[in-house]
């Protein structure tokens, strides 16, 4: 690469394999490795007051400025900031931003953690969230108040799948200045570039796809220039810092992020068309899905989709479908995703959402499809679907 030649005007494989490295900085070694500190040493008076370079553990190490500039690049962002979950970049990106007084605006699809944050700690600041139906639109522009500072988003719903128009959201919030968040976990930057789409802060669980292989926590944060140095400033009152092994393993999973989202992506689709053909499925949840309500914003705006998907199954009792789940030999039962493995776990909005009504008409399931062989985990749900036809 030379000067002339910006990395960011590669193609995506080329930048996921040269952001954030420099082995010349490093002895020549390929990847940027852990350092691990607290205490940097200045030379002299001068360089100590002059705050150049690196200053203190908690403002940056060599090792988490890789992975900010390769997220920041991939991203489109002017400037990322790393903290050690992606809940932890939920609070972090709508602390930078609300003050006492405010309203903010959030989707009703949006992770339940989120909401578990606006409600236990924003409440009590005096910030007061108020949801919105995730297919609203341009239609947000109703529900804008004079104290309304931020707009959070998240496509899709990372268990109901619905799929927004942010780019519609975004222009309406811009006229009042407000302050437009997205959690974009489920596409990443790789499918989904949040800025150019209007976002202001982006939230990556790097928890996720970024990790891939189920073994770390992290969040990312990436702003674009107006609303990178308030988040530099409240990210720096806090300290969250991410740890430095973790950020090491999330750089290392960033270099063949996009090689598993893409199988990932091509399991996932043919494992829901699989599904759709099924006589236990009533629908499939999936906006790559053409039968998708959200398929053509989904085609207009995304350039791909993961893993993770939800089905709605005809209505079976609940003891059917922990028959079927119960006998799962290669799905596994638990929270999270992006990881290697397949995952699968029953869930239901209904108790907790407050501007939609959730009644999709049968138990609904989401899975996570990982690296496995397709037609191994078809045959385990196979006889999943058996033992759920035949439990009473
Ligand atoms: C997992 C997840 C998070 C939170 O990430 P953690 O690292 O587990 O805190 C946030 N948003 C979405 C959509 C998620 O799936």
């Amino acid at each position: 690469m030379t000067k002339s030649d910006p990395i960011s005007a590669k193609g995506i494989r080329t930048r996921l394999v040269h952001a954030g490295r420099d082995p010349l900085a490093h002895h020549g070694f390929v990847n940027t490795p852990i350092y691990r500190g607290s205490t940097v040493l200045s030379p002299t008076v001068a360089h100590l007051q002059s705050g150049e370079g690196y200053v203190y553990g908690t403002h940056g190490t060599p090792t988490t400025r890789a992975l900010e500039d390769a997220w920041s690049e991939i991203s489109g962002a002017a400037g990322t900031v790393l903290v050690p979950s992606g809940l932890m970049a939920i609070a972090l990106a709508l602390m930078s931003v609300v003050k006492t007084g405010d309203d903010v605006l959030i989707t009703d699809s949006v992770y339940r953690p989120t909401r578990t944050f606006c409600a236990n700690v924003l409440d009590r600041l005096g910030v007061k969230a108020r949801y919105y139906d995730p297919l609203i639109g341009a239609g947000i522009a109703a529900l804008i108040q004079p104290n309304t500072s931020v707009i959070f988003t998240e496509a899709p719903g990372s268990q109901s799948f619905e799929i927004q128009d942010i780019p519609a959201i975004a222009e309406q919030a811009h006229r009042h200045d407000i302050c437009v968040m997205m959690d974009n976990t489920w596409a990443t930057p790789l499918f989904f570039p949040p800025h150019a789409r209007g976002v202001d802060l982006a939230i990556e669980a790097g928890t996720k796809y970024l990790s891939g292989h189920s073994d770390l926590l992290m969040g990312l944060i990436s702003a674009n220039e107006k609303y990178l140095p308030r988040l530099k400033t409240t990210f720096t009152a806090f300290a969250p810092c991410a740890g430095p092994e973790d950020v090491f393993l999330a750089l290392r999973g960033l270099r063949s992020m996009e090689l598993r989202l893409k199988e990932a992506e091509r399991q996932a689709l043919q494992m829901a068309h699989w599904l759709q053909a099924r006589p236990e499925v009533l629908r499939v949840l999936h906006p790559a899905l053409p039968e998708d309500p959200g398929h053509a914003i989904w085609k207009r705006d995304f350039s791909g989709s993961s893993g993770l998907f939800s089905v709605v199954l005809k209505p079976a009792s609940k003891a059917a479908v922990a028959a079927m789940l119960d006998g799962l030999e290669l799905f596994g039962m638990g929270y999270s995703w992006g990881g290697f493995e397949s995952l699968v776990i029953p869930f239901d909005c209904a108790s907790y959402r407050t501007a939609t009504h959730w009644a999709p008409g049968g138990p609904t399931l989401r899975f996570n499809i990982g690296l496995e062989d397709l037609h191994d985990l078809q045959a385990d749900l196979d006889a999943g679907f058996q033992r759920l036809r035949t439990t009473a």
